[in-house]
Parts: structure tokens; sequence; C-alpha cells
């Protein structure tokens, strides 16, 4: 260790003292008294507080104050542009009815700006509640005004390309109820029309990573639910594969989806894939609610990630958390991320809600407590999210060499009190209410619950406009619910 030598304590441009850090390491190291320094955007150190104030002077120190201090949480599905119509869609609509009444509307109306918007509106929540990077699932119309949102806040984003699909035919299996199918969905008029331009536009976000130092990424997303042919998803994972980035699309979300491609296939469809060779362990697939046992053994063989949205997964009543896997492909070595898929789907872009619920969603119809615990989720929602997002040689830990993503929680919350076991505590009581200072690639977002570099009230405002102007021009407006009639006793 280099101590205080002949030039003295090493500078850093910033220390994180006093915190209780959760360095999610492999031996999940926990420091009641620790500290991080950080120059650039880089983590320099971390280790117990007097260590490290011993050997390093910052310009800036923030104070903890015994406050938890963790990675930042990745955000592992998330459809980042739906937010300006977020709580939209009325809960007595049908789910084959939602693409055609409000998000082909959206995706046929919606300019670049209002996207923009979305992105910024998405991204504002996202470091309020602790996260520090999403993976995009690949449904932003102009991802360049994606990267402007991302850029404008300071979060981590990692992009995908628009829609690609080649049979988007296949979402109407996806969204067929149990009386069969519904007809072609509408057109989407900005998305691939045919397999050479969906061909022609993957990997155009690929070009951000030849700046290693790129807040905004990107990745290869493809849409999935059974609307890609299979020369796509192949081309698909081979542009991962060069650009060592993740492969990330939806899977099973309900059971129609499994159903059609078990159909096209002739056999459960993660078997076919794997046959075919586009699993792996840079795929990321998001939700695989619905997964048979060979299944299962297939994703352990091939080390594939799942981005599990718990929420989102409850919506529909597809019982994709009561019948989901997620719990103990984690405890057999399966990486899970955690996601909060989208408005209306979940409508709180906020990742401690969604471990929160993986907990709950494991415990029904169990006789103990004993399904995942405070410890296995914030895992998920961390560790698991960097490696979803491949991001795992960047991010996902407190320890020299990562990426400065740092999330400092405040103790002058009732839920942060009694202090104990921080882990339980933020799962079970705080969660992301106790967010006070967030730290993206080595620059303090968040500052003491504000941003130091953004208008946030200003901002809000243009974009609760900006909402209500484009839900005019889709011909949409917000309906109340049709609450079914209870007779008073
Ligand atoms: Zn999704």
């Amino acid at each position: 260790m280099r101590m205080d030598g002949p030039g003295g304590p090493e500078t850093v441009d910033l220390l994180v003292r006093h915190g209780h850090l959760l360095v999610m390491d492999d031996a999940e190291t926990r420091i009641a008294d620790g500290a991080v320094a950080i120059r650039g955007r880089t983590i320099v150190a971390a280790g117990p507080d007097a260590e490290i104030a011993a050997r390093f002077r910052a310009a800036r120190e923030i104070d903890a104050r015994g406050a938890p201090v963790h990675p930042g949480l990745v955000e592992t599905h998330l459809h980042a542009s739906f937010h300006t119509y977020r709580c939209v869609v009325p809960d007595h609509m049908a789910e084959e009815a939602v693409f055609d009444a409000i998000e082909a509307r959206f995706y046929n109306t919606v300019t670049d700006e209002e996207e923009e918007l979305a992105v910024l509106l998405a991204s504002l929540e996202m470091i309020r509640n602790g996260t520090t990077c999403f993976l995009e699932a690949g449904t932003v119309l102009a991802p360049e005004a994606a990267a402007r949102a991302a850029q404008t806040v300071g979060i981590r984003a990692i992009l995908g390309d628009t829609f690609i699909w080649d049979r988007p035919v296949g979402l109407q299996m996806g969204q067929a109820t149990g009386d069969g199918a519904r007809g072609v969905p509408s057109r989407l008029v900005r998305t691939p029309a045919s397999r050479e331009e969906a061909l022609a536009a993957l990997g155009g976000e690929l070009r951000r990573n030849a700046d290693p130092d790129a807040l905004v990424t990107g990745h290869v997303a493809v849409l999935g639910l059974g609307t890609a042919s299979e020369e796509l998803l192949l081309a698909a994972k081979a542009a991962a594969d060069a650009a060592g980035v993740v492969l990330n699309f939806h899977h099973a979300y309900s059971p129609a989806d499994t159903a059609a491609d078990r159909e096209r296939y002739g056999k459960d469809p993660l078997l076919h894939l794997a046959e075919i060779g586009v699993l792996g362990r840079n795929v990321t697939l998001g939700h695989a609610n619905h997964l048979t046992d060979a299944e299962c053994e297939v994703l352990l063989a091939t080390g594939t990630s799942l981005a599990w949205a718990p929420a989102a997964s409850m919506v529909w009543g597809h019982g994709g958390s009561r019948h989901g896997r997620h719990a103990e492909l984690w405890r057999r070595g399966l990486n899970v991320g955690l996601g909060s898929d989208s408005a209306n789907w979940s409508n709180e872009f906020d990742l401690f809600r969604q471990a929160n619920l993986a907990i709950l969603a494991t415990r029904e119809g169990k006789e103990d407590r004993m399904a995942l615990m405070p410890e296995e989720v914030l895992g998920m929602a961390i560790r698991g999210g960097a490696r979803a997002a491949g991001m795992e040689d960047r991010i996902g830990t407190l320890t020299a060499g990562k990426r400065a993503d740092l999330v400092i929680h405040t103790p002058d919350r009732p839920e942060a009190i009694p202090t104990g076991d921080p882990v339980r505590m933020l799962i079970g009581s705080a969660r992301s209410r106790t967010v006070h200072t967030v730290i993206v690639d080595g620059r303090v977002i968040l500052d003491g619950g504000r941003f130091p570099h953004l208008d946030e009230p200003a901002l809000l405002r243009r974009i609760d406009a900006a909402s209500h102007a484009l839900l005019a021009r889709m011909g949409v407006t917000v309906e109340r619910n049709r609450v079914p009639p209870r007779r008073a006793v």
C-alpha cells in the first residue's frame, strides 16, 4: 500500500467518506466505515475510511454519515421513450387492444424531440432512484434523441437499433388471446419494413463504442417475441459477438409467445435457439416468464442472462412471477438482472421497487420466507445487471479500476432508522427513498437530492406540456377507469 511518501498523500478528485460500503464483490464485502477515492471517471481505491483518508487528498469530500454506499443499479429491460404516456392505458383496456389503441398511435405520431423529452423524464427518475445505467430494449425510433437525453442528465445508457424485426406479424401471435389471433397489427411507419431494412439497420448503434470513454454506448437489440426470422437472429448474434456486446431480445413474456415460437420451431423455442447458436454468455433475454425444464437447462449450459421485470410480469395476469423460474435459476448460478420494462407495464422506473417485488413474488405460495433474500435481489439489480448489460468489466462493484458509478444514501429518513443491517434496510424499508447523492462516471449527477446542472422543475413542466400535446395529436384522451360497480352494504 502506498502511504504518505516523500510527495505526501495522493491527489484525487473526490472522496466519499464514512459510508457503509456495499462493495458487491465476490466476497460480498461490507465495510461499516468505508471510503471511496475517485479520480476522473474511475474508482482509484475503496476501503476502510481511516486507510483511504490517510492515503488520499481530494478537492471535494462527501460525508455519507454512515449511510449505505453502493454501485449504481443497472436497469436491464427498459423502453425509455414510453414515459410521456405512462398511466395512460386504462385498467379496463384489454391487453390485445393496447397496441393499436395506444402504442402504434404513439409510434406513428411521436417526434424526435418528444422522444428526447420522454427519455429525459425516464433518466431523471432513474437517477433519483439510484439507477446509473440502462439497457434500452431497441424501441426508441430516434436513438440519437435518446443519447442526447442520457447525456443531458448524465446517466449511462446502452442503446440498440430501432425495432430490429422482419416478421412483425409475430407480434399478433404474441398478443393473441385464448380465442386466437386478432389480425395484423397496425403498421409502424418508421420501423424496418423488410428483412433487408432490418439487416441494414442492425448494429448501427455500435459506432458509439469507438470511444472507450463514451457514456452512451451501443449494443445489439432485436425485438423478439416471434418477430425475428432465424436469419435475422443469427445476424444479430454475429454482430454482437464481433463487437463484444450484448444481444438483447424479448422472450416468453406471455404463454402465447412461447406457444407461437414452439409451433414455428417444432420444439421448445430456447432449445432451437441454442441449437442454431443464438444463445450464449453475451445474450440477455427480457422477461422469460414461461420456461420449460429443458429450456432452463440450456440457459444454464449457455450462460445466457435473463432480464426479469417483476412488475411487468404481473400486469396482464399471465402468472409471470408465479410461474417464472428466475429465482431458482439465480440460485443455480444463472445470471439475472432486473428491469422496469415500460410505462403502463410498471409506471415507475425504480429498481429498488422491482427488487422488493421480486422477493414478494417468490414468497407467494411458500409456507416460510425462504424465497429470494435482500442480498440476492440487490445482487441482481447491481452485479447481475452489469453482466446482463455487457458491462461487468466496467461497473457493478466498488473496486479499484471500475467506473465511478455510486449511490450514496442519507441517514435522514425515517425508513433508514434504526440503523442495522444495511441491505435489509435498503430492500425492506428504505429502497430509493433514501437515495441522496448519485455519481456517474465520476461526476456528481444528483447532489443532495438536486441536479446541479439542470433546472429540473422547468424541465418537468416542459415535458408535461409536451406529453399533453403528443396525446392530443395521437387522439388519445386519458380515460377514467371503468371501475366495476360495488353495492354498498
Ligand atoms: Zn419490453
